[in-house]
């Protein structure tokens, strides 16, 4: 799985608290880093308004999630609040071998299993500037219910710890000014010898 990234491609990993800007970040990333392939997950937890099925997740029951644990099917997977998540192993070791550079949007549990399997991925964790301000944004954007939200919130803490095991920490008080930081991340990444 290693020798999939190589002098012309890299596996960048992106992780955050909920609420924190990820999508939006990605989604202009994407703009900007239009070769790269976007990893899309699997998960159990139930479509959000607009989301569509193949496109922000493969939508499916936890029944059918473990079938995909059994059967070896995930690169790394977990459970958060309440729900699994997993990204699938064939399509991200297609994309590297094809030579494509790979980003994925998964949680810190997540990336902590890429980094002990492919040491050469690039972790990046964008953290809020403060847990009042990443309540404040998930009421806001009232996604999800306030039992939820509470549940994200309680995730956050912990989740910042791991963010020091991270190669990258960003704080995401401007939009642009992370974007700004985020996109020379990548460049430099890949510009580097590996
Ligand atoms: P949400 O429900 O807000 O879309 O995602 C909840 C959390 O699951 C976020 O931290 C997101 O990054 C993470 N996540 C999404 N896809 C995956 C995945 O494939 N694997 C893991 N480990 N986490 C994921």
């Amino acid at each position: 799985m290693e020798n999939l990234i190589n002098e012309n491609n890299r596996l960048i990993v992106i992780s955050g608290s909920s609420g924190v800007g990820k999508g939006t970040l990605l989604s202009l990333l994407m703009k900007k880093f239009s070769d790269m392939y976007l990893s899309v997950s699997v998960t159990t937890r139930a479509p959000r308004g607009g989301e569509i099925h193949g496109v922000d997740y493969f939508f499916t029951s936890k029944e059918n999630f473990k079938n995909l644990i059994d059967k070896d099917e995930f690169l790394e997977w977990s459970e958060f609040a309440g729900n699994y998540y997993g990204t699938y192993a064939t399509a991200i070791k297609q994309a590297l071998s094809d030579g494509k550079d790979v980003i994925l949007e998964i949680d810190a549990k997540g990336a902590m299993q890429i980094k002990e399997k492919m040491p050469q991925a690039i972790l990046i964790f964008i953290l809020p500037p403060s847990v009042e301000e990443l309540q404040s944004r998930l009421f806001k954007r009232s996604t999800e219910s306030e039992e939820e939200i509470q549940r994200r919130l309680n995730i956050v803490k912990d989740e910042m710890k791991t963010a020091e095991d991270f190669d990258y920490q960003l704080v995401n008080d401007n939009l642009d000014e992370t974007l700004a930081k985020l996109e020379s991340i990548i460049t430099a990444e890949k510009c580097q010898t590996t």
